[in-house]
């Protein structure tokens, strides 16, 4: 049994946590690969590590003393170093790494990366596990994509020992230079190190019990979700409400390796299982996996007599978007009307254009403009094939005042999806999860 295990910033932000940490990994043996991030905030007001090295190398660039920075970047673990009584010689690192920074020498994501590299090299001394560092084994392609097969290859030939600690993300690009992914990456270093290994699970330890079936700012207390598949995940991160590095999934649902997301805060806590698919259901009176929804959309409606019998309207309308790199997020018809729905923010700076294009090539009779409007979604793979679940949905919404102005429903039924106003974005999402949790 082999468990890779990921640490995100909150859980490596001080010594209290670094001591949470050893007791997850001390009271399972299988937990022998750690991946870890750099210190994040240890409350609001405070500042990530990863930030404040970006800002670094940004003073430099600009001939800006960024001293007082480095100092503090250096403190923070120098301090969780003191606390713990580790034997590590950070000193030296530091003085190598600032000699460096004054000579201008170092790129933005070598220095970007010394967040992981130095919470890394503390950790292991504190496990008393071996530091491996992710040069050793993240490989990226001259195109910046990362090189699989390298990468496997080289974690297969570690040598685990009793157990490792390794950088989260970055790698090595072939011409010997640093690369990290972009933020949040750390995540991707655990998907890889679980697939190289072909481990029983990647645990991807967190500051939150799992993914939530509601945005907690908008429902008070939503329960966690036990179990999710990637697809479900992928509808239900469209909201942002993202836990995950979107390049997370990939690698490990390739090998079918179970995530778990869990809480360093709550350790008993189960969290949430990702994986492909699930042959159990947890909870048979669940048919609902979460509610989502994102505001600010804007519909553009054309309307057409007799367009059912001409062809290519619906490409037409397609095309005139597309020339505008619009992406358009659905698009519901009717029998002589076509709508589209696509972010406000996107259109805004060509939606005359678009319109009068429309006008132009399409003729026609009547074309709309609807914004203010908000899409809630309802995504679960257990509404397939069940009847009634629309219909519990609408009427909660109708007893609720709140008025649908779009349906979509793809026949994969792994989702229903509802355009509302704005207004009544933060009312439908809490109708949606009471009708369903209650
Ligand atoms: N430390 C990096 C960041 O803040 C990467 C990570 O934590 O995953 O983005």
């Amino acid at each position: 049994m082999l468990k890779v295990t990921k640490f995100g910033g909150s859980s490596m932000a001080d010594a209290v946590q670094y001591g949470k940490i050893k007791n997850i990994i001390l009271s399972d043996p299988a937990r022998k690969v750690v991946v870890v991030s750099a210190a994040g905030k240890r409350n609001k007001d405070d500042h990530k590590i990863t930030d404040l090295l970006y800002l670094c190398h940004a003073h430099t660039q600009y001939g800006v003393d960024c001293n007082p920075i480095f100092e503090q970047i250096a403190a923070r673990y120098m301090e969780i170093r003191d606390e713990l009584n580790l034997p590590v010689d950070l000193e030296s690192d530091f003085a190598a790494l600032k000699k460096r920074l004054d000579r201008k020498d170092v790129t933005s994501d070598e220095l970007a990366s010394r967040g992981e590299y130095f919470s890394a090299k503390l950790m292991a001394a504190y496990l008393g596990f071996r530091f491996v560092d992710a040069t050793q084994w993240v490989k990226f392609k001259i195109d910046g994509s990362v090189d699989k097969e390298a990468t496997y290859a080289a974690l297969q030939a570690i040598d685990l020992g009793e157990g490792i600690v390794t950088p989260g993300f970055y790698g090595l690009m072939p011409d010997g230079h640093i690369r990290t992914f972009t933020r949040g990456g750390s995540d991707i270093t655990g998907a890889l190190a679980a697939a190289a290994l072909d481990a029983d699970i990647y645990e991807n330890w967190t500051d939150v019990s799992g993914i939530l079936m509601a945005d907690p700012r908008i429902v008070d207390n939503p329960q966690a979700i036990p179990e999710v598949t990637y697809e479900e995940l992928r509808e239900l991160s469209y909201s942002g409400a993202q836990v995950l590095h979107e390049g997370t999934i990939l690698p490990v649902s390739e090998k079918n390796i179970p995530l778990n997301i869990r809480n360093t805060n709550e350790p008993d806590n189960p969290g949430t299982i990702i994986r492909d698919s699930f042959d159990t259901n947890a909870d048979p009176n669940r048919f609902i996996t979460g509610v989502t929804g994102k505001k600010d959309f804007t519909i553009i409606s054309m309307s057409k007599r007799g367009m059912s019998n001409e062809v290519g309207v619906l490409w037409r309308m397609l095309t005139i978007l597309e020339r505008h790199n619009i992406s358009i997020d659905y698009c519901p018809n009717g029998i002589d009307n076509v709508s589209v729905v696509v972010s406000t923010e996107s259109i805004a700076p060509c939606l005359y254009q678009v319109l009068a294009e429309i006008q132009e090539e399409l003729k026609p009779s009547s074309l709309v403009v609807h914004d203010q409007i908000a899409v809630v979604a309802a995504v679960g793979r257990r509404m397939a094939s069940r009847p009634g679940i629309s219909g519990r949905l609408f009427a909660a919404l109708g007893e609720a005042g709140i008025n649908i102005r779009m349906i979509n429903q793809g026949p994969d039924e792994l989702n229903i999806i509802l355009g509302v106003d704005n207004k009544d974005f933060a009312g439908a999402i809490r109708v949606l999860y009471d009708s369903f949790t209650k």
